[in-house]
């Protein structure tokens, strides 16, 4: 619900694809939203709390999902 939330608002779209296979979707003070093609990861305060991909939907967690976890490699790698 936060993810779909804060998607309303996003003002911002970095895009920066030829490095890195991932998009910042959003960028707050607090919240960060980024995304690829097969996931999206809601970061709080750097840390990942939300994420929806294109196999299960939305994620009670981001942990355990082989497309978020992918995701979270080119993030925190
Ligand atoms: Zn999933």
């Amino acid at each position: 619900m936060i993810v779909i939330e804060i998607k309303k608002k996003t003002t911002k779209v970095n895009i920066n694809m030829a490095e890195v296979a991932y998009r910042v979707v959003f960028e707050g003070a607090f919240y960060k939203i980024i995304e690829d093609d097969e996931a999206s990861l809601l970061l709080f305060e750097g840390k990942p709390i939300s994420a929806t991909c294109v196999e299960h939907g939305t994620h009670g967690s981001p942990y355990g999902c082989p497309h978020v976890e992918r995701l979270m490699k080119k993030i925190f790698s």
